[in-house]
Protein backbone atom coordinates (compact mmCIF):
# COMPACT_ATOMS: atom_id res chain seq x y z
CA UNK A 1 0.00 0.00 0.00
CA UNK A 2 1.66 3.35 -1.20
CA UNK A 3 -0.08 5.28 1.30
CA UNK A 4 -2.55 5.30 4.48
CA UNK A 5 -3.21 8.68 4.61
CA UNK A 6 -2.66 12.10 2.58
CA UNK A 7 0.19 14.78 3.43
CA UNK A 8 -3.48 17.18 4.33
CA UNK A 9 -4.91 14.74 6.27
CA UNK A 10 -3.29 14.16 9.59
CA UNK A 11 -4.23 16.53 12.62
CA UNK A 12 -3.34 16.27 16.28
CA UNK A 13 -6.04 13.64 16.85
CA UNK A 14 -3.39 10.79 15.01
CA UNK A 15 -0.47 11.37 17.31
CA UNK A 16 1.19 8.27 17.93
CA UNK A 17 -0.74 6.07 14.85
CA UNK A 18 1.42 4.84 12.41
CA UNK A 19 0.76 6.06 9.29
CA UNK A 20 2.36 5.67 5.40
CA UNK A 21 2.66 8.60 3.09
CA UNK A 22 3.54 9.15 -0.62
CA UNK A 23 4.20 12.70 -2.22
CA UNK A 24 6.64 14.97 -3.84
CA UNK A 25 9.89 16.31 -1.62
CA UNK A 26 9.05 20.46 -1.89
CA UNK A 27 12.08 21.22 1.02
CA UNK A 28 14.44 19.32 2.85
CA UNK A 29 16.37 21.24 5.54
CA UNK A 30 18.92 20.33 8.01
CA UNK A 31 19.54 21.62 11.65
CA UNK A 32 21.76 20.38 13.71
CA UNK A 33 21.29 16.39 13.91
CA UNK A 34 17.72 16.61 12.45
CA UNK A 35 16.26 16.74 8.72
CA UNK A 36 13.13 18.11 8.06
CA UNK A 37 11.23 17.34 5.03
CA UNK A 38 7.87 18.83 3.38
CA UNK A 39 5.95 16.29 1.85
CA UNK A 40 3.75 17.29 -0.59
CA UNK A 41 0.30 15.96 -2.31
CA UNK A 42 -3.31 17.36 -3.66
CA UNK A 43 -3.69 17.57 -0.39
CA UNK A 44 -1.39 19.72 1.63
CA UNK A 45 2.19 19.26 3.02
CA UNK A 46 2.95 17.32 5.87
CA UNK A 47 6.54 17.40 7.87
CA UNK A 48 8.58 14.53 8.31
CA UNK A 49 11.59 14.44 10.70
CA UNK A 50 14.46 12.11 10.59
CA UNK A 51 16.87 11.70 13.29
CA UNK A 52 20.76 11.57 12.99
CA UNK A 53 20.55 10.08 16.80
CA UNK A 54 18.01 7.24 16.19
CA UNK A 55 18.53 6.36 12.63
CA UNK A 56 21.75 7.69 11.13
CA UNK A 57 21.74 5.74 7.63
CA UNK A 58 18.25 6.28 7.57
CA UNK A 59 19.02 10.77 8.20
CA UNK A 60 21.72 10.03 5.49
CA UNK A 61 19.30 8.98 2.97
CA UNK A 62 16.84 12.16 3.86
CA UNK A 63 19.85 14.47 3.56
CA UNK A 64 20.20 12.98 -0.14
CA UNK A 65 16.71 13.43 -1.38
CA UNK A 66 16.09 16.61 -4.04
CA UNK A 67 13.42 18.67 -4.61
CA UNK A 68 10.45 16.75 -6.47
CA UNK A 69 11.87 12.99 -5.49
CA UNK A 70 8.90 10.85 -5.50
CA UNK A 71 9.07 9.45 -1.80
CA UNK A 72 6.84 6.94 0.04
CA UNK A 73 7.43 6.79 4.14
CA UNK A 74 6.26 5.15 6.98
CA UNK A 75 6.57 6.86 10.66
CA UNK A 76 4.84 8.02 13.76
CA UNK A 77 2.54 10.60 13.59
CA UNK A 78 3.75 13.35 16.21
CA UNK A 79 2.91 16.59 18.05
CA UNK A 80 4.96 19.03 17.27
CA UNK A 81 7.17 21.15 19.44
CA UNK A 82 7.23 24.15 16.99
CA UNK A 83 3.57 24.25 15.86
CA UNK A 84 3.02 25.77 12.40
CA UNK A 85 -0.49 27.71 12.67
CA UNK A 86 -0.64 28.39 8.40
CA UNK A 87 -1.18 24.67 7.50
CA UNK A 88 -4.07 22.42 8.77
CA UNK A 89 -1.34 20.01 9.35
CA UNK A 90 1.16 21.85 11.41
CA UNK A 91 0.54 20.90 14.94
CA UNK A 92 2.19 17.67 13.66
CA UNK A 93 4.96 15.91 11.62
CA UNK A 94 5.66 12.39 11.33
CA UNK A 95 9.06 10.12 12.72
CA UNK A 96 9.78 8.38 9.82
CA UNK A 97 10.97 4.64 10.07
CA UNK A 98 10.87 4.30 6.67
CA UNK A 99 12.18 6.12 3.27
CA UNK A 100 11.50 4.94 -0.31
CA UNK A 101 12.26 6.67 -3.15
CA UNK A 102 9.82 6.10 -5.74
CA UNK A 103 11.18 7.96 -8.21
CA UNK A 104 13.79 10.80 -8.70
CA UNK A 105 13.41 14.29 -10.39
CA UNK A 106 15.65 16.86 -12.03
CA UNK A 107 16.23 20.21 -10.29
CA UNK A 108 12.58 21.70 -11.40
CA UNK A 109 12.96 24.37 -13.84
CA UNK A 110 11.59 26.73 -11.18
CA UNK A 111 10.70 26.09 -7.34
CA UNK A 112 7.12 24.82 -6.73
CA UNK A 113 6.15 27.13 -4.01
CA UNK A 114 3.21 29.39 -3.75
CA UNK A 115 5.63 32.21 -4.38
CA UNK A 116 7.61 30.24 -7.22
CA UNK A 117 10.83 32.62 -9.02
CA UNK A 118 9.42 30.90 -12.22
CA UNK A 119 8.16 33.34 -14.72
CA UNK A 120 5.21 33.23 -17.02
CA UNK A 121 6.38 31.95 -19.81
CA UNK A 122 8.51 29.01 -18.11
CA UNK A 123 5.43 28.06 -15.82
CA UNK A 124 3.33 27.58 -19.05
CA UNK A 125 6.17 25.55 -20.94
CA UNK A 126 6.45 23.19 -17.86
CA UNK A 127 2.78 23.45 -17.00
CA UNK A 128 2.29 19.92 -15.69
CA UNK A 129 4.95 21.22 -12.70
CA UNK A 130 2.94 24.91 -11.74
CA UNK A 131 -0.35 22.90 -11.49
CA UNK A 132 1.75 21.39 -8.29
CA UNK A 133 1.39 24.57 -6.98
CA UNK A 134 -1.55 24.89 -4.64
CA UNK A 135 -2.42 28.04 -5.99
CA UNK A 136 -3.09 26.95 -9.39
CA UNK A 137 -4.55 23.58 -8.24
CA UNK A 138 -7.10 25.08 -6.03
CA UNK A 139 -7.93 27.04 -8.92
CA UNK A 140 -8.65 23.90 -10.63
CA UNK A 141 -10.20 22.22 -7.57
CA UNK A 142 -12.85 25.14 -7.36
CA UNK A 143 -13.53 25.18 -11.44
CA UNK A 144 -14.69 21.74 -10.43
CA UNK A 145 -16.80 22.30 -7.22
CA UNK A 146 -18.72 24.63 -9.89
CA UNK A 147 -19.24 22.20 -12.29
CA UNK A 148 -20.73 19.81 -10.13
CA UNK A 149 -22.34 22.53 -8.41
CA UNK A 150 -24.26 23.82 -12.23
CA UNK A 151 -24.84 20.31 -12.84
CA UNK A 152 -27.07 19.35 -9.69
CA UNK A 153 -28.38 22.74 -10.01
CA UNK A 154 -29.65 22.04 -13.19
CA UNK A 155 -30.54 18.30 -12.86
CA UNK A 156 -33.00 18.96 -10.63
CA UNK A 157 -34.49 21.92 -12.78
CA UNK A 158 -34.87 18.85 -15.76
CA UNK A 159 -32.58 19.80 -17.73
CA UNK A 160 -31.06 17.44 -19.06
CA UNK A 161 -27.14 17.19 -20.47
CA UNK A 162 -26.74 16.61 -24.20
CA UNK A 163 -23.85 16.33 -26.49
CA UNK A 164 -23.57 17.98 -29.41
CA UNK A 165 -21.10 17.34 -32.57
CA UNK A 166 -17.42 19.55 -32.43
CA UNK A 167 -17.22 18.99 -36.29
CA UNK A 168 -19.69 20.77 -37.49
CA UNK A 169 -20.20 23.73 -40.10
CA UNK A 170 -20.21 27.17 -39.04
CA UNK A 171 -22.06 28.94 -36.31
CA UNK A 172 -22.13 32.63 -36.14
CA UNK A 173 -20.85 34.36 -32.97
CA UNK A 174 -18.80 36.99 -34.57
CA UNK A 175 -15.94 35.79 -34.78
CA UNK A 176 -13.68 34.19 -36.99
CA UNK A 177 -13.78 29.96 -37.30
CA UNK A 178 -11.63 27.02 -36.34
CA UNK A 179 -11.46 24.90 -39.50
CA UNK A 180 -10.75 21.68 -40.03
CA UNK A 181 -10.12 19.72 -43.34
CA UNK A 182 -12.15 16.90 -44.15
CA UNK A 183 -9.68 14.11 -45.79
CA UNK A 184 -12.59 11.82 -46.82
CA UNK A 185 -14.10 15.42 -48.74
CA UNK A 186 -11.64 16.62 -51.00
CA UNK A 187 -11.85 20.55 -50.44
CA UNK A 188 -13.91 21.05 -47.53
CA UNK A 189 -13.57 21.85 -44.12
CA UNK A 190 -15.62 21.46 -40.79
CA UNK A 191 -15.67 24.69 -38.60
CA UNK A 192 -15.38 23.99 -35.06
CA UNK A 193 -18.27 25.03 -33.03
CA UNK A 194 -18.01 29.09 -31.99
CA UNK A 195 -21.18 28.22 -30.03
CA UNK A 196 -23.76 25.15 -29.77
CA UNK A 197 -26.09 27.73 -30.61
CA UNK A 198 -27.77 26.26 -33.46
CA UNK A 199 -27.88 22.68 -32.40
CA UNK A 200 -29.48 23.43 -29.06
CA UNK A 201 -32.28 25.16 -30.82
CA UNK A 202 -32.70 21.52 -33.23
CA UNK A 203 -32.63 20.11 -29.90
CA UNK A 204 -35.90 22.33 -28.52
CA UNK A 205 -37.61 21.17 -31.98
CA UNK A 206 -36.63 18.28 -30.71
CA UNK A 207 -38.93 18.90 -27.78
CA UNK A 208 -35.91 18.32 -25.23
CA UNK A 209 -37.21 21.84 -22.92
CA UNK A 210 -34.74 22.48 -20.95
CA UNK A 211 -30.91 21.07 -22.19
CA UNK A 212 -27.98 22.06 -21.01
CA UNK A 213 -24.14 21.36 -21.68
CA UNK A 214 -20.26 21.79 -20.61
CA UNK A 215 -18.74 22.71 -23.71
CA UNK A 216 -15.48 24.00 -25.08
CA UNK A 217 -15.99 26.70 -27.92
CA UNK A 218 -14.03 27.86 -30.33
CA UNK A 219 -13.22 31.50 -31.34
CA UNK A 220 -10.27 32.23 -33.43
CA UNK A 221 -9.97 36.21 -31.88
CA UNK A 222 -7.70 38.07 -30.94
CA UNK A 223 -6.56 36.88 -26.98
CA UNK A 224 -7.20 38.86 -24.42
CA UNK A 225 -7.03 38.20 -20.03
CA UNK A 226 -10.93 37.01 -20.60
CA UNK A 227 -10.35 35.20 -24.16
CA UNK A 228 -9.02 32.28 -25.29
CA UNK A 229 -9.09 30.26 -28.41
CA UNK A 230 -10.73 27.54 -26.49
CA UNK A 231 -12.98 27.90 -23.60
CA UNK A 232 -15.80 26.46 -21.62
CA UNK A 233 -19.58 27.50 -21.99
CA UNK A 234 -22.35 26.45 -19.60
CA UNK A 235 -24.90 26.32 -22.48
CA UNK A 236 -28.49 26.29 -21.76
CA UNK A 237 -31.63 26.15 -23.67
CA UNK A 238 -35.40 25.97 -22.74
CA UNK A 239 -38.72 25.72 -24.32
CA UNK A 240 -42.09 27.42 -23.62
CA UNK A 241 -40.04 30.29 -21.73
CA UNK A 242 -40.23 34.39 -21.97
CA UNK A 243 -37.47 36.13 -20.94
CA UNK A 244 -38.58 36.41 -17.84
CA UNK A 245 -38.20 32.52 -17.03
CA UNK A 246 -34.95 32.46 -18.40
CA UNK A 247 -33.77 35.38 -16.41
CA UNK A 248 -35.23 33.68 -12.97
CA UNK A 249 -34.29 30.40 -13.60
CA UNK A 250 -30.20 31.31 -14.04
CA UNK A 251 -30.68 34.25 -11.33
CA UNK A 252 -31.49 30.86 -9.11
CA UNK A 253 -28.14 29.32 -10.46
CA UNK A 254 -26.01 32.02 -9.51
CA UNK A 255 -27.41 32.85 -6.32
CA UNK A 256 -27.28 29.03 -5.72
CA UNK A 257 -23.52 28.79 -6.61
CA UNK A 258 -23.19 32.04 -4.75
CA UNK A 259 -24.11 30.24 -1.52
CA UNK A 260 -23.23 26.97 -2.11
CA UNK A 261 -19.46 27.88 -3.50
CA UNK A 262 -18.47 31.02 -1.70
CA UNK A 263 -21.36 30.74 1.45
CA UNK A 264 -22.84 34.53 0.02
CA UNK A 265 -26.37 34.65 -0.15
CA UNK A 266 -27.34 37.44 -2.48
CA UNK A 267 -31.26 37.82 -1.55
CA UNK A 268 -32.01 40.58 -3.45
CA UNK A 269 -33.44 40.23 -6.71
CA UNK A 270 -30.27 40.92 -9.35
CA UNK A 271 -30.29 44.90 -10.76
CA UNK A 272 -31.44 45.33 -14.27
CA UNK A 273 -30.67 47.93 -16.21
CA UNK A 274 -31.24 48.87 -19.85
CA UNK A 275 -28.57 48.38 -22.52
CA UNK A 276 -28.79 52.07 -23.05
CA UNK A 277 -28.90 53.32 -19.91
CA UNK A 278 -25.51 51.17 -19.31
CA UNK A 279 -23.96 52.97 -22.20
CA UNK A 280 -25.53 55.95 -20.93
CA UNK A 281 -24.32 55.81 -17.19
CA UNK A 282 -21.74 53.87 -17.12
CA UNK A 283 -20.25 53.89 -20.85
CA UNK A 284 -20.37 50.09 -21.13
CA UNK A 285 -22.13 47.04 -21.52
CA UNK A 286 -20.97 45.42 -18.84
CA UNK A 287 -20.95 47.87 -16.07
CA UNK A 288 -19.18 47.40 -12.70
CA UNK A 289 -21.47 47.87 -9.75
CA UNK A 290 -19.70 47.79 -7.07
CA UNK A 291 -19.61 51.78 -6.91
CA UNK A 292 -21.73 54.42 -8.58
CA UNK A 293 -19.87 56.97 -10.28
CA UNK A 294 -21.92 57.37 -13.07
CA UNK A 295 -21.50 59.59 -15.93
CA UNK A 296 -22.52 62.79 -16.23
CA UNK A 297 -23.64 64.63 -19.33
CA UNK A 298 -22.36 68.45 -18.96
CA UNK A 299 -23.18 69.60 -22.80
CA UNK A 300 -25.88 71.57 -21.32
CA UNK A 301 -23.56 73.36 -18.84
CA UNK A 302 -20.25 73.41 -20.20
CA UNK A 303 -20.56 74.25 -23.79
CA UNK A 304 -20.91 78.13 -25.72
CA UNK A 305 -18.57 79.63 -23.04
CA UNK A 306 -15.38 79.76 -25.08
CA UNK A 307 -13.39 76.58 -24.69
CA UNK A 308 -13.18 75.55 -28.13
CA UNK A 309 -12.42 71.95 -27.02
CA UNK A 310 -15.79 71.51 -25.33
CA UNK A 311 -17.65 74.12 -27.55
CA UNK A 312 -16.81 71.82 -30.35
CA UNK A 313 -17.59 68.47 -28.63
CA UNK A 314 -20.14 66.00 -29.74
CA UNK A 315 -19.85 65.17 -25.76
CA UNK A 316 -18.71 66.43 -22.71
CA UNK A 317 -19.31 64.27 -19.59
CA UNK A 318 -17.64 63.52 -16.72
CA UNK A 319 -17.45 61.11 -13.51
CA UNK A 320 -17.34 62.47 -9.88
CA UNK A 321 -14.94 60.64 -7.67
CA UNK A 322 -15.79 61.35 -4.08
CA UNK A 323 -13.02 62.15 -1.87
CA UNK A 324 -10.16 62.51 -4.42
CA UNK A 325 -9.88 66.17 -4.38
CA UNK A 326 -6.49 65.25 -2.33
CA UNK A 327 -5.19 63.84 -5.90
CA UNK A 328 -1.76 65.52 -6.96
CA UNK A 329 -1.11 67.44 -9.98
CA UNK A 330 1.30 64.01 -10.35
CA UNK A 331 -1.88 61.65 -10.05
CA UNK A 332 -3.87 64.07 -11.94
CA UNK A 333 -1.05 63.75 -14.95
CA UNK A 334 -0.81 60.44 -14.39
CA UNK A 335 -4.71 59.98 -15.06
CA UNK A 336 -4.23 62.23 -18.18
CA UNK A 337 -1.15 59.93 -19.63
CA UNK A 338 -4.12 57.21 -18.73
CA UNK A 339 -6.78 58.51 -20.85
CA UNK A 340 -4.73 59.53 -23.99
CA UNK A 341 -3.50 55.98 -24.60
CA UNK A 342 -3.34 54.70 -27.74
CA UNK A 343 -6.11 52.03 -26.61
CA UNK A 344 -8.52 54.27 -24.88
CA UNK A 345 -7.54 57.47 -27.25
CA UNK A 346 -8.75 60.56 -25.13
CA UNK A 347 -7.35 63.68 -26.48
CA UNK A 348 -7.07 65.10 -23.01
CA UNK A 349 -8.84 65.73 -19.46
CA UNK A 350 -10.00 68.23 -17.77
CA UNK A 351 -10.58 68.14 -13.99
CA UNK A 352 -12.20 70.43 -11.34
CA UNK A 353 -11.61 70.21 -7.26
CA UNK A 354 -14.16 71.13 -4.93
CA UNK A 355 -12.68 72.61 -2.20
CA UNK A 356 -13.52 72.67 1.50
CA UNK A 357 -15.47 75.82 1.22
CA UNK A 358 -17.47 74.49 -1.90
CA UNK A 359 -15.83 76.62 -4.15
CA UNK A 360 -14.92 74.96 -7.62
CA UNK A 361 -10.97 75.42 -8.65
CA UNK A 362 -11.00 73.57 -12.12
CA UNK A 363 -8.20 73.42 -14.98
CA UNK A 364 -10.00 75.57 -17.34
CA UNK A 365 -10.84 78.09 -14.65
CA UNK A 366 -10.06 81.06 -17.24
CA UNK A 367 -13.11 80.14 -19.56
CA UNK A 368 -15.83 79.22 -16.57
CA UNK A 369 -17.18 81.60 -13.54
CA UNK A 370 -17.53 80.30 -10.64
CA UNK A 371 -21.62 80.36 -11.24
CA UNK A 372 -21.09 77.46 -14.25
CA UNK A 373 -18.66 75.28 -12.13
CA UNK A 374 -20.95 75.62 -9.04
CA UNK A 375 -23.88 74.19 -11.85
CA UNK A 376 -21.74 71.44 -12.90
CA UNK A 377 -20.99 70.62 -9.39
CA UNK A 378 -24.94 70.91 -8.46
CA UNK A 379 -25.09 68.26 -11.63
CA UNK A 380 -22.66 65.43 -9.97
CA UNK A 381 -24.32 66.57 -6.27
CA UNK A 382 -20.52 66.65 -5.59
CA UNK A 383 -19.64 67.54 -2.49
CA UNK A 384 -16.56 69.23 -0.60
CA UNK A 385 -13.31 67.24 -0.77
CA UNK A 386 -14.85 65.24 -4.32
CA UNK A 387 -12.55 65.51 -7.59
CA UNK A 388 -14.67 65.80 -10.83
CA UNK A 389 -13.13 64.67 -14.01
CA UNK A 390 -14.40 65.40 -17.73
CA UNK A 391 -13.70 64.27 -20.88
CA UNK A 392 -14.96 65.28 -24.30
CA UNK A 393 -14.97 64.20 -27.79
CA UNK A 394 -16.63 63.70 -31.43
CA UNK A 395 -18.23 60.99 -30.93
CA UNK A 396 -20.79 59.82 -27.98
CA UNK A 397 -20.36 56.57 -27.92
CA UNK A 398 -16.63 56.46 -28.00
CA UNK A 399 -15.88 59.42 -25.57
CA UNK A 400 -18.27 57.31 -23.29
CA UNK A 401 -16.36 54.43 -23.59
CA UNK A 402 -13.48 56.84 -22.81
CA UNK A 403 -15.33 57.88 -19.55
CA UNK A 404 -15.68 54.21 -18.40
CA UNK A 405 -11.80 53.40 -18.39
CA UNK A 406 -11.67 56.36 -16.52
CA UNK A 407 -14.06 55.43 -14.23
CA UNK A 408 -12.91 52.11 -13.62
CA UNK A 409 -9.11 53.27 -12.98
CA UNK A 410 -10.23 55.79 -10.86
CA UNK A 411 -12.21 52.97 -8.77
CA UNK A 412 -9.18 50.60 -8.62
CA UNK A 413 -7.10 53.47 -7.53
CA UNK A 414 -9.92 54.67 -4.79
CA UNK A 415 -10.21 50.29 -3.54
CA UNK A 416 -13.88 50.68 -4.67
CA UNK A 417 -13.36 47.25 -6.75
CA UNK A 418 -13.17 45.15 -3.64
CA UNK A 419 -12.68 41.15 -4.91
CA UNK A 420 -14.56 39.93 -2.17
CA UNK A 421 -17.85 41.90 -2.87
CA UNK A 422 -20.04 41.22 -5.91
CA UNK A 423 -22.46 42.74 -6.97
CA UNK A 424 -24.77 41.04 -9.99
CA UNK A 425 -26.39 43.13 -12.85
CA UNK A 426 -28.64 41.87 -15.79
CA UNK A 427 -28.27 44.19 -18.75
CA UNK A 428 -31.57 43.83 -20.90
CA UNK A 429 -33.33 45.67 -24.32
CA UNK A 430 -29.60 45.23 -26.12
CA UNK A 431 -30.16 46.75 -29.84
CA UNK A 432 -30.64 43.66 -32.64
CA UNK A 433 -28.27 45.48 -34.57
CA UNK A 434 -25.22 46.97 -34.85
CA UNK A 435 -23.59 49.09 -37.33
CA UNK A 436 -20.64 47.60 -39.11
CA UNK A 437 -18.34 50.73 -40.11
CA UNK A 438 -15.76 48.76 -42.02
CA UNK A 439 -18.39 46.56 -44.37
CA UNK A 440 -20.97 49.06 -44.09
CA UNK A 441 -24.20 47.04 -42.88
CA UNK A 442 -25.77 46.07 -40.09
CA UNK A 443 -24.71 43.23 -37.99
CA UNK A 444 -26.33 41.08 -35.24
CA UNK A 445 -25.36 42.65 -31.79
CA UNK A 446 -25.81 39.03 -30.26
CA UNK A 447 -26.49 37.05 -33.03
CA UNK A 448 -28.88 36.20 -35.79
CA UNK A 449 -30.89 33.75 -34.21
CA UNK A 450 -32.21 36.79 -31.67
CA UNK A 451 -35.72 37.78 -31.17
CA UNK A 452 -36.84 41.40 -32.06
CA UNK A 453 -38.94 43.41 -28.99
CA UNK A 454 -42.69 42.27 -30.24
CA UNK A 455 -43.17 45.95 -30.38
CA UNK A 456 -40.09 46.96 -31.96
CA UNK A 457 -41.08 44.50 -34.96
CA UNK A 458 -42.49 47.25 -37.43
CA UNK A 459 -38.82 48.90 -36.67
CA UNK A 460 -37.47 46.39 -38.95
CA UNK A 461 -37.92 48.09 -41.87
CA UNK A 462 -38.00 50.92 -41.19
CA UNK A 463 -35.11 51.91 -38.56
CA UNK A 464 -33.50 48.68 -37.94
CA UNK A 465 -31.10 50.48 -35.70
CA UNK A 466 -33.56 51.33 -33.27
CA UNK A 467 -35.10 47.80 -32.81
CA UNK A 468 -34.61 46.00 -29.37
CA UNK A 469 -33.68 42.43 -29.11
CA UNK A 470 -34.96 40.27 -26.72
CA UNK A 471 -31.27 39.65 -25.35
CA UNK A 472 -29.87 39.86 -21.58
CA UNK A 473 -26.29 39.81 -20.65
CA UNK A 474 -25.69 38.66 -16.34
CA UNK A 475 -22.92 41.09 -15.49
CA UNK A 476 -21.17 40.32 -11.93
CA UNK A 477 -18.32 42.86 -11.16
CA UNK A 478 -18.19 44.26 -14.49
CA UNK A 479 -17.99 40.65 -15.57
CA UNK A 480 -19.85 39.68 -18.62
CA UNK A 481 -20.43 35.71 -16.89
CA UNK A 482 -23.15 34.92 -19.12
CA UNK A 483 -25.45 36.27 -22.52
CA UNK A 484 -28.91 34.90 -24.19
CA UNK A 485 -32.03 35.98 -25.49
CA UNK A 486 -35.22 34.55 -26.80
CA UNK A 487 -34.76 33.31 -30.51
CA UNK A 488 -36.84 33.34 -32.84
CA UNK A 489 -38.64 30.41 -33.99
CA UNK A 490 -40.23 31.87 -37.16
CA UNK A 491 -39.01 30.37 -40.15
CA UNK A 492 -40.20 33.65 -42.07
CA UNK A 493 -38.94 36.07 -39.64
CA UNK A 494 -35.39 34.23 -39.36
CA UNK A 495 -35.32 34.88 -43.37
CA UNK A 496 -36.13 38.55 -42.60
CA UNK A 497 -33.61 38.48 -39.95
CA UNK A 498 -30.77 37.08 -42.47
CA UNK A 499 -31.79 39.40 -45.40
CA UNK A 500 -31.42 42.17 -43.04
CA UNK A 501 -27.92 41.04 -42.15
CA UNK A 502 -26.98 40.95 -46.12
CA UNK A 503 -27.31 37.24 -46.92
CA UNK A 504 -28.57 36.57 -50.69
CA UNK A 505 -31.51 33.68 -49.81
CA UNK A 506 -29.37 31.49 -51.11
CA UNK A 507 -26.23 31.73 -49.14
CA UNK A 508 -28.67 31.58 -45.99
CA UNK A 509 -30.24 28.52 -46.99
CA UNK A 510 -26.83 27.11 -47.65
CA UNK A 511 -25.50 27.92 -44.48
CA UNK A 512 -28.90 27.87 -42.43
CA UNK A 513 -31.53 26.08 -44.17
CA UNK A 514 -31.36 23.14 -41.73
CA UNK A 515 -32.22 25.72 -39.31
CA UNK A 516 -34.88 26.71 -41.06
CA UNK A 517 -36.32 23.71 -42.77
CA UNK A 518 -36.46 22.88 -38.65
CA UNK A 519 -38.67 25.57 -37.40
CA UNK A 520 -40.88 24.10 -40.57
CA UNK A 521 -42.11 21.34 -38.09
CA UNK A 522 -43.45 22.35 -35.30
CA UNK A 523 -41.02 24.91 -33.56
CA UNK A 524 -41.78 25.91 -29.93
CA UNK A 525 -41.05 29.18 -28.52
CA UNK A 526 -37.51 29.09 -27.05
CA UNK A 527 -34.89 30.61 -25.63
CA UNK A 528 -32.15 30.29 -23.49
CA UNK A 529 -28.47 31.54 -22.62
CA UNK A 530 -24.69 30.15 -21.82
CA UNK A 531 -22.51 31.23 -19.16
CA UNK A 532 -18.44 31.61 -19.79
CA UNK A 533 -17.44 29.05 -17.53
CA UNK A 534 -13.48 30.12 -17.23
CA UNK A 535 -15.07 33.84 -16.61
CA UNK A 536 -16.74 32.38 -13.68
CA UNK A 537 -14.59 30.66 -11.79
CA UNK A 538 -11.55 33.32 -12.53
CA UNK A 539 -14.27 35.67 -10.43
CA UNK A 540 -14.99 33.82 -7.55
CA UNK A 541 -11.04 32.61 -7.49
CA UNK A 542 -10.33 36.54 -7.55
CA UNK A 543 -7.92 36.06 -10.68
CA UNK A 544 -7.02 39.01 -13.61
CA UNK A 545 -6.86 36.06 -15.80
CA UNK A 546 -9.06 33.36 -17.06
CA UNK A 547 -6.01 31.50 -18.20
CA UNK A 548 -4.96 30.72 -14.35
CA UNK A 549 -8.42 28.57 -13.99
CA UNK A 550 -7.40 26.34 -17.10
CA UNK A 551 -5.07 23.52 -16.92
CA UNK A 552 -3.66 23.96 -19.82
CA UNK A 553 -4.44 27.03 -21.60
CA UNK A 554 -2.63 28.95 -24.93
CA UNK A 555 -0.69 31.76 -24.69
CA UNK A 556 -1.54 35.44 -26.23
CA UNK A 557 -0.24 34.55 -29.50
CA UNK A 558 -2.55 31.27 -29.22
CA UNK A 559 0.16 29.03 -28.90
CA UNK A 560 0.71 26.04 -26.49
CA UNK A 561 4.20 26.24 -25.61
CA UNK A 562 3.89 22.75 -23.87
CA UNK A 563 2.49 21.17 -26.45
CA UNK A 564 4.61 23.26 -29.31
CA UNK A 565 1.01 23.77 -31.38
CA UNK A 566 -0.14 24.62 -33.52
CA UNK A 567 2.53 22.70 -35.69
CA UNK A 568 4.04 21.94 -39.06
CA UNK A 569 2.79 18.85 -40.26
CA UNK A 570 4.21 16.36 -42.75
CA UNK A 571 3.98 16.76 -46.66
CA UNK A 572 2.05 13.59 -46.65
CA UNK A 573 -0.54 14.35 -44.14
CA UNK A 574 -0.98 17.94 -46.18
CA UNK A 575 -1.38 15.63 -49.08
CA UNK A 576 -3.88 13.39 -47.67
CA UNK A 577 -5.74 15.89 -46.80
CA UNK A 578 -5.30 17.54 -50.25
CA UNK A 579 -3.96 21.29 -49.12
CA UNK A 580 -1.14 22.39 -50.67
CA UNK A 581 0.61 25.54 -48.55
CA UNK A 582 1.41 28.84 -50.03
CA UNK A 583 5.33 29.76 -49.28
CA UNK A 584 4.89 30.75 -45.66
CA UNK A 585 7.28 34.31 -44.66
CA UNK A 586 8.63 33.82 -41.22
N1 LIG B 1 -24.72 31.18 -28.16
C1 LIG B 1 -24.65 32.37 -27.36
C2 LIG B 1 -23.20 32.74 -27.10
O1 LIG B 1 -22.31 31.93 -27.27
C3 LIG B 1 -25.38 32.25 -26.06
C4 LIG B 1 -26.85 32.14 -26.24
O2 LIG B 1 -27.44 32.96 -26.93
O3 LIG B 1 -27.42 31.22 -25.64
O4 LIG B 1 -22.93 33.84 -26.66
Amino acid sequence: MFRTHTCGELRISDANKQVTLSGWVQRTRKMGGMTFVDLRDRYGITQLVFNEETDATLCEQANKLGREYVIQVTGTVNERYNKNKNIPTGDIEIIVTYLQVLNASEVPPFTIEDQTDGGDDIRMKYRYLDLRRSSVRANLELRHKMTIEIRSYLDKLGFLEVETPVLIGSTPEGARDFVVPSRMNPGQFYALPQSSQTLKQLLMVSGFDRYFQIVKCFRDEDLRADRQPEFTQIDCEMSFVDQEDVLNVFEGMSKHLFRSIKGIDIEEPFQRITWHDAMKYYGSDKPDMRFDMRLVELMDILKGHGFPVFDQAAYVGGICAEGAATYTRKQLDALTDFVKRPQIGAKGMVYARVETDGTVKSSVDKFYSQEVLQQMKEAFGAKPGDLILILSGDDVMKTRKQLNELRLEVASQLGLRDKDKFVCLWVVDFPLFEWDEENNRYVAMHHPFTSPKPEDIGLLDTDPGAVRANAYDMVINGVEVGGGSIRIYDSELQHKMFRLLGFTPERAQEQFGFLMNAFRYGAPPHGGLAYGLDRFVSLFAGLDSIRDCIAFPKNNSGRDVMLDAPSWIEPAQLEELHLRLEEIKE
